[in-house]
Protein backbone atom coordinates (compact mmCIF):
# COMPACT_ATOMS: atom_id res chain seq x y z
CA UNK A 1 0.00 0.00 0.00
CA UNK A 2 3.02 2.26 1.31
CA UNK A 3 4.69 1.84 -2.58
CA UNK A 4 1.49 2.40 -4.57
CA UNK A 5 1.08 5.88 -2.49
CA UNK A 6 4.13 6.90 -3.08
CA UNK A 7 4.27 5.76 -6.72
CA UNK A 8 1.27 8.20 -6.85
CA UNK A 9 2.91 11.21 -4.85
CA UNK A 10 5.69 10.47 -7.78
CA UNK A 11 3.46 10.78 -10.54
CA UNK A 12 1.91 14.03 -9.38
CA UNK A 13 5.54 15.54 -8.60
CA UNK A 14 6.10 14.92 -12.57
CA UNK A 15 3.07 16.38 -13.79
CA UNK A 16 3.57 19.06 -11.96
CA UNK A 17 7.27 19.36 -13.05
CA UNK A 18 6.16 18.83 -16.82
CA UNK A 19 3.30 22.14 -16.68
CA UNK A 20 5.48 24.26 -15.12
CA UNK A 21 8.43 23.60 -17.72
CA UNK A 22 6.07 24.05 -20.39
CA UNK A 23 4.46 27.24 -18.93
CA UNK A 24 7.96 28.87 -18.87
CA UNK A 25 8.42 28.87 -22.59
CA UNK A 26 5.47 30.50 -23.77
CA UNK A 27 5.78 33.15 -26.31
CA UNK A 28 1.83 33.13 -27.51
CA UNK A 29 -1.48 34.69 -25.73
CA UNK A 30 -2.90 33.14 -23.06
CA UNK A 31 -5.86 31.57 -25.57
CA UNK A 32 -2.95 29.31 -27.93
CA UNK A 33 -1.60 27.75 -25.19
CA UNK A 34 -3.20 23.99 -25.07
CA UNK A 35 -0.28 21.63 -24.30
CA UNK A 36 -2.61 19.59 -22.77
CA UNK A 37 -3.24 16.20 -25.37
CA UNK A 38 -7.39 14.74 -25.09
CA UNK A 39 -7.65 11.98 -24.20
CA UNK A 40 -9.30 10.52 -27.29
CA UNK A 41 -7.35 10.58 -29.94
CA UNK A 42 -8.56 9.28 -33.63
CA UNK A 43 -8.04 5.44 -32.88
CA UNK A 44 -5.80 4.60 -36.24
CA UNK A 45 -2.33 3.13 -36.42
CA UNK A 46 -0.31 4.33 -38.78
CA UNK A 47 -0.49 1.82 -40.64
CA UNK A 48 -4.07 2.55 -41.26
CA UNK A 49 -3.25 6.33 -42.07
CA UNK A 50 -1.05 5.23 -44.80
CA UNK A 51 -4.06 3.55 -46.46
CA UNK A 52 -6.10 6.28 -46.02
CA UNK A 53 -3.97 9.42 -47.06
CA UNK A 54 -1.82 9.70 -50.31
CA UNK A 55 2.09 9.57 -49.82
CA UNK A 56 2.31 13.78 -49.59
CA UNK A 57 -0.74 13.84 -47.26
CA UNK A 58 0.88 10.94 -44.87
CA UNK A 59 4.01 12.73 -44.92
CA UNK A 60 3.07 16.48 -43.53
CA UNK A 61 0.32 14.93 -41.47
CA UNK A 62 1.44 12.11 -39.44
CA UNK A 63 5.63 12.78 -40.37
CA UNK A 64 5.09 16.62 -39.26
CA UNK A 65 6.44 17.72 -43.31
CA UNK A 66 5.53 20.77 -44.46
CA UNK A 67 4.44 21.34 -48.31
CA UNK A 68 7.00 23.88 -50.03
CA UNK A 69 5.59 27.58 -50.15
CA UNK A 70 3.23 28.93 -52.83
CA UNK A 71 2.28 25.31 -53.75
CA UNK A 72 -0.55 24.61 -51.48
CA UNK A 73 -4.09 24.99 -53.61
CA UNK A 74 -5.95 26.81 -50.69
CA UNK A 75 -3.10 29.93 -50.13
CA UNK A 76 -4.94 32.02 -52.19
CA UNK A 77 -8.44 30.95 -51.82
CA UNK A 78 -10.94 33.48 -50.90
CA UNK A 79 -14.25 31.44 -50.92
CA UNK A 80 -16.42 31.28 -48.74
CA UNK A 81 -16.66 28.10 -46.37
CA UNK A 82 -14.95 25.70 -43.79
CA UNK A 83 -11.81 24.33 -43.52
CA UNK A 84 -11.92 20.27 -42.26
CA UNK A 85 -9.04 18.20 -40.98
CA UNK A 86 -7.77 15.98 -44.13
CA UNK A 87 -7.43 13.04 -41.93
CA UNK A 88 -10.56 12.70 -39.78
CA UNK A 89 -12.45 15.60 -40.89
CA UNK A 90 -12.02 17.87 -37.79
CA UNK A 91 -13.59 21.50 -38.13
CA UNK A 92 -10.43 23.51 -37.57
CA UNK A 93 -10.75 27.14 -39.35
CA UNK A 94 -13.42 28.98 -41.22
CA UNK A 95 -12.80 31.75 -44.47
CA UNK A 96 -13.91 34.35 -42.03
CA UNK A 97 -11.03 34.27 -39.90
CA UNK A 98 -8.41 33.04 -43.06
CA UNK A 99 -6.25 36.20 -44.58
CA UNK A 100 -3.48 37.07 -47.07
CA UNK A 101 -0.09 36.97 -44.73
CA UNK A 102 1.98 36.36 -48.03
CA UNK A 103 4.18 33.58 -45.93
CA UNK A 104 3.12 31.32 -49.17
CA UNK A 105 1.01 29.37 -46.93
CA UNK A 106 -2.63 29.62 -46.16
CA UNK A 107 -3.27 32.25 -43.05
CA UNK A 108 -5.80 32.40 -40.15
CA UNK A 109 -5.64 34.68 -37.45
CA UNK A 110 -8.24 32.63 -35.13
CA UNK A 111 -9.34 28.55 -35.22
CA UNK A 112 -13.30 27.33 -35.56
CA UNK A 113 -13.86 26.54 -32.00
CA UNK A 114 -12.24 25.01 -28.54
CA UNK A 115 -12.01 21.65 -30.18
CA UNK A 116 -10.15 22.50 -32.91
CA UNK A 117 -6.51 22.50 -32.62
CA UNK A 118 -4.19 21.80 -30.25
CA UNK A 119 -0.40 23.21 -29.82
CA UNK A 120 2.90 22.03 -28.75
CA UNK A 121 6.82 23.45 -28.83
CA UNK A 122 8.38 22.24 -32.07
CA UNK A 123 12.64 22.85 -31.43
CA UNK A 124 12.83 20.76 -34.80
CA UNK A 125 15.35 22.35 -37.44
CA UNK A 126 17.33 24.52 -35.47
CA UNK A 127 14.09 26.24 -35.01
CA UNK A 128 11.59 27.49 -31.72
CA UNK A 129 8.67 27.08 -32.78
CA UNK A 130 5.00 26.59 -32.16
CA UNK A 131 3.49 23.40 -33.56
CA UNK A 132 -0.29 23.18 -34.41
CA UNK A 133 -2.34 19.75 -34.62
CA UNK A 134 -5.33 18.59 -35.09
CA UNK A 135 -7.01 18.14 -31.43
CA UNK A 136 -9.22 15.40 -32.64
CA UNK A 137 -6.60 13.01 -34.48
CA UNK A 138 -3.13 14.75 -33.70
CA UNK A 139 -2.18 15.01 -37.28
CA UNK A 140 0.38 17.52 -37.46
CA UNK A 141 -1.50 20.80 -39.70
CA UNK A 142 1.38 23.92 -39.89
CA UNK A 143 2.82 26.51 -36.82
CA UNK A 144 1.53 29.15 -34.92
CA UNK A 145 3.41 32.71 -34.97
CA UNK A 146 2.70 35.89 -33.00
CA UNK A 147 2.80 37.73 -36.25
CA UNK A 148 -0.97 38.18 -36.90
CA UNK A 149 -2.88 40.96 -37.64
CA UNK A 150 -3.03 43.23 -34.86
CA UNK A 151 -6.32 44.77 -34.84
CA UNK A 152 -7.40 41.19 -34.92
CA UNK A 153 -5.93 38.24 -33.00
CA UNK A 154 -2.19 39.33 -33.09
CA UNK A 155 -1.93 35.44 -33.60
CA UNK A 156 -0.91 33.80 -37.23
CA UNK A 157 -1.81 30.34 -38.18
CA UNK A 158 0.59 29.33 -40.72
CA UNK A 159 -1.13 25.54 -42.09
CA UNK A 160 -0.21 23.26 -44.98
CA UNK A 161 -3.23 23.17 -47.61
CA UNK A 162 -2.26 19.66 -48.22
CA UNK A 163 -3.27 19.29 -44.34
CA UNK A 164 -6.89 20.84 -44.76
CA UNK A 165 -10.00 20.32 -46.85
CA UNK A 166 -12.32 22.89 -47.74
CA UNK A 167 -16.10 22.88 -48.18
CA UNK A 168 -18.08 25.61 -49.59
CA UNK A 169 -21.01 27.12 -47.67
CA UNK A 170 -23.19 25.90 -50.22
CA UNK A 171 -21.64 21.96 -50.18
CA UNK A 172 -22.51 22.06 -46.36
CA UNK A 173 -25.81 22.52 -47.26
ZN1 LIG B 1 -7.82 15.49 -37.53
Amino acid sequence: MKVYTLLISVFILISSCHTAHTTEKNILPPQTQTTTMPITPEPKTEEQWKQVLTAEEYRVLREAGTEAPYTGKYTNLDEKGNYYCKACGNLLFSSDTKYHSGCGWPAFYDIANGDAVITREDNSHGMKRIEVLCKKCHSHLGHVFPDGPQDKTGIRYCINSISLDFKTDSTQK
